[in-house]
Formats: structure tokens, C-alpha cells, sequence
């Protein structure tokens, strides 16, 4: 990014104390790009997908851990604690931040200042306000690049009204075509959240099946954002190019702040 000032270098305790937070990541990290390994294996497919590690509620040392680590995706979903953090972080070659969670419409200014993604994009007023602000940061000579968007899609059968898991599907090709037809953002693909009362698995299929029709529409939105600590395995079998891991690298989340 380009308006984030130099990075600070991390606290490292002094060269007598060993950094053991930094070897549990290590550890984990392994673990878990084993564990993708593994499910690339099983499912036959030659694209390993990109691994965005969830760094939400930890802090800004341990994105700099991970960096070190050689993690360049980073993903964040409350924008006060991801726009902090990534001014205390600083600018890192080749590091990326996605924004991952439910996004006010009053914050796309905020998210477009330090976000090389946002995998939430579920309505078109949220849009309204993404295509604004990226015009802005343009103009204002702020951004260079374009915001990667990932439509969530609600694969809740049938779709609650409560407007929290995501778009229905039925809005896919309206939202699709917004953001195309928008300067400064690129359609990425769909990410989803495999619902809590049935396996993740079929949900991870039904995703793949919706991939499919935008694909034959927008041909260049082949991402597809989905799998978390618990899941990953489910949805590399049906496709996923990204994964957010959370937990499984970072360990238990401490309680909001
Ligand atoms: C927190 C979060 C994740 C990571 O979940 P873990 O279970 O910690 O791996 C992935 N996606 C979204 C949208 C999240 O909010």
C-alpha cells in the first residue's frame, strides 16, 4: 500500500530471550500448510489455494511474526482494529490485507486506505460506497491498485432475511456486473461461510456450482474464498482458491477488545 508510512521493527525481547510466541506460530503454520498439502492431494486438483492467515483480536507484533514467517496475506474483520493495525505494521514488501468481515458502508473509506481485498461485499449500497471511495483514493492519488472484491454469497437454504451471512445468490449477477462496470475495483470471485446447522461439505459444493455460472458470465472471477480452521479440507475438495485461517495458526482468540 502506498500510504502507510515505514514499518516499525518488531519487539523482539532482546537476543537472550528466545521469541516463543514466534516459534508457536512457526509450529502451526507448518501444521496447517501441511494439513493443505494434504487436502490438495486428496482432491486432485494442481492448484494449491492461497493461505490468508486471520489475524483478528491478536496483535500487530504477530502480523510482523508471521511476516517474518514468509506470510504475505493477512486477513482482518473489524476495520477500527485492521486500520490500526496496519499503520503499526507499516508498509511490507508483497504484504496484503484482506478485509474479511461485515462492513458498515460508512467505514469503505477507511477500508479502501490499507485493503488489497474485501471478501465481504454483499449488497449494493455497501458497493455504492466501495466505487466512491475507490474513485476518490485515485483521484487523490492515495491507491494505485484496484480493490480486489469477493462477493459473499448466504448459502443458508433457504436465505434468512437477517442479512448477515452474505448476498442471495439470486443478487450474484447484479452485483457482479457493478463491479465490474466500477473503475478501481476488480471482481475476484465469491467467498461464503459454511452454515453452522449442516456439513460443510455440500454447502462447499453449492458454492462451486454458483462459482461455475458467474465464471460463464465474468470469466476472470475464478476466486473462490472459502474454508476456515475447521473446514479447510471440505472446501479445497470443492474448489476453493483462498482460504482464512484463523485460530488454527494463532491459536485461541483472546476475548474482544
Ligand atoms: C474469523 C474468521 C475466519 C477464520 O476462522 P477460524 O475458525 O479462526 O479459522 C474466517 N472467515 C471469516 C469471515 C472470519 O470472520
Amino acid at each position: 500500500m502506498t500510504d502507510i508510512p515505514p514499518s516499525t521493527p518488531v519487539p523482539s525481547g532482546g537476543s537472550s530471550q528466545p521469541d516463543a510466541r514466534r516459534a508457536e506460530l512457526a509450529e502451526n503454520l507448518t501444521a496447517v500448510r501441511q494439513r493443505i498439502a494434504d487436502a490438495v492431494t486428496a482432491s486432485g486438483t494442481h492448484q494449491a489455494p492461497e493461505l490468508i492467515v486471520v489475524t483478528k483480536y491478536f496483535p500487530a507484533a504477530d502480523v510482523q511474526r508471521l511476516y517474518d514467517l514468509g506470510v504475505r496475506e493477512v486477513g482482518e474483520n473489524k476495520d477500527q482494529e485492521a486500520s490500526a493495525k496496519a499503520l503499526e505494521v507499516g508498509s511490507r514488501e508483497g504484504l496484503r490485507w484482506h478485509f474479511i468481515g461485515q462492513l458498515q458502508s460508512n467505514k469503505a473509506k477507511s477500508v479502501l486506505r490499507y485493503a488489497d481485498a474485501v471478501h465481504s461485499v454483499d449488497r449494493t449500497s455497501l458497493l455504492k460506497s466501495l466505487i466512491k471511495a475507490a474513485t476518490r483514493a485515485r483521484q487523490e492519488g492515495a491507491r494505485s491498485t484496484d480493490l480486489e472484491c469477493f462477493i459473499q454469497v448466504d448459502l443458508r437454504q433457504p436465505v434468512p432475511a437477517d442479512g448477515r451471512g452474505g448476498a442471495d445468490p439470486g443478487q450474484i449477477p447484479a452485483l457482479a456486473e457493478m463491479i465490474t462496470a466500477a473503475e478501481g475495483l476488480r471482481l475476484a470471485g465469491l467467498m461464503a461461510v459454511a452454515p453452522l446447522d449442516e456439513p460443510a461439505g455440500p454447502a462447499f459444493e453449492r458454492l462451486a456450482a454458483l462459482s461455475q455460472q458467474l465464471r460463464s458470465q465474468h470469466p476472470e472471477a475464478t476466486g473462490i474464498s472459502a474454508g476456515m480452521s475447521q473446514d479447510l479440507e471440505a472446501a479445497v475438495a470443492h474448489g476453493a482458491t483462498h482460504l482464512r485461517i484463523g485460530r488454527d495458526v494463532l491459536g485461541a482468540r483472546p476475548s474482544p477488545r
